[in-house]
């Protein structure tokens, strides 16, 4: 079938068949249980809910079916838990905080051999590829920003019969189709961009293979981390307007990074010319970034991103957050509101310094 444009899709997909009188929207499913002999069984196995988002982020994604999760992080556990104990993992030394801890977990208690690597250098990532199983993309990645050359190293982990998942969250499925790309598997934080109003935690993979659907389906089942279907439904709800959310944070992203690697005040801007993420650090130490953050009334200083609104932090006020991350640096999610008010409020707080 001949995709639809995402704005088109995210609105269409995932709906009751119309008929005279029909529901336009799919209904909150509230069951843990089914009568005996249908499709689901039991509530930890489907629901009707979960089944209409996962059929409208398979479109949005290229791919052919879907699962949703409890949360990012368990949709990024069950895609670990397929790989057999000790397997030799490639993934990027910069990324989401919660993939790199589990990953240096699993590193140090010998379930995985992982192989950090900087992303971004091609070379680096062939070399590491020797004699892996499995291959974990961030691209960008957080919350450096940097890009890997995704086609080619999907492409050389395919060559030597590696499994490939990649984190899409940052980029979404407007600016990056991995599946399309040959991954395996494309991730999202679907908390982030899709669900889009900073309301809920879910997570989900998307695949193309109904082999690895099932493998992956039985690990949701037996890990447990299933969505709520209020939950699932209130992503769905957020992913209608995503498309439209997300071009113009990422309209207005593209204005403020241009804006801000002019300001005094402002180095080391990290902004790949899409998505609606930006990291730059202020003149000052942590203090000074700390105070920066303190001083918006728009923009709130708190973690996250994706949401509407928009946010930022200084990055290393975790303590989880990795050394190799600049005190200074903060990251900012470009969020819905005017572009004009964001810049004014990012002017003002730059201004305690
Ligand atoms: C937030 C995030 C995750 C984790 O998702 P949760 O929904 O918070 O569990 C994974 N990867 C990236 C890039 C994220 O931003």
């Amino acid at each position: 079938m001949e995709s639809k444009h995402p704005e088109t899709t995210a609105i269409s997909s995932g709906r009751p068949l119309p008929s005279p009188g029909s529901a336009l929207n799919t209904s909150i499913s509230l069951n843990s249980t089914y009568t005996a002999g249908g499709e689901i069984g039991y509530g930890r196995f489907g629901n009707e809910t979960w089944s209409a988002l996962e059929a409208t982020i398979t479109e949005l994604e290229h791919g052919t079916s879907t699962l949703a999760f409890s949360s990012g992080m368990t949709a990024i556990s069950a895609v670990f838990s397929l790989l057999p104990h000790g397997a030799p993992v490639v993934a990027s030394d910069q990324g989401y905080s919660g993939t790199m801890a589990i990953l240096k977990k699993y590193h140090e208690q010998g379930r995985l051999e992982v192989r950090f690597v900087d992303i971004a250098n091609t070379k680096d990532v062939f070399e590491a590829l020797i004699g892996a199983a499995f291959l974990w993309i961030e691209s960008p990645t957080n919350p450096g920003l940097e890009i890997a050359e995704m086609s080619l190293i999907i492409g050389e982990a395919k060559k030597r019969n590696m499994g490939v998942a990649v984190d899409n969250t940052f980029a979404t499925a407007l600016n990056q189709l991995p599946i399309e790309l040959g991954a395996d598997i494309s991730m999202n934080s679907v908390t982030k961009y899709l669900a889009g109003h900073s309301d809920v935690i879910l997570g989900s993979l998307t695949v193309k293979d109904p082999a690895l659907h099932n493998r992956l389906a039985e690990a949701r089942t037996l890990l447990g981390g299933v969505p709520g279907p209020f939950e699932a439904w209130l992503a769905l709800r957020g992913i209608r307007t995503f498309p439209l959310r997300f071009r113009a944070a990422q309209a207005s992203a593209s204005i403020l990074a241009a804006k801000l690697r002019e300001h005094g005040k402002v180095s080391h801007l990290r902004y790949p010319g899409f998505g609606a993420i930006i990291s730059f650090e202020v003149a000052g130490d942590s203090a000074a970034a700390d105070r920066v953050c303190e001083a918006s009334t728009l923009i709130t200083n708190a973690t996250s991103l994706g949401g509407v609104e928009s946010t930022w932090e200084r990055r290393r006020r975790w303590p989880s957050e990795s050394e190799s991350v600049p005190e200074n640096l903060i990251r900012l999610s470009v969020g819905c509101e005017h572009v004009d008010d964001i810049w004014s409020d990012i002017e003002s707080a730059l201004s305690v310094l």
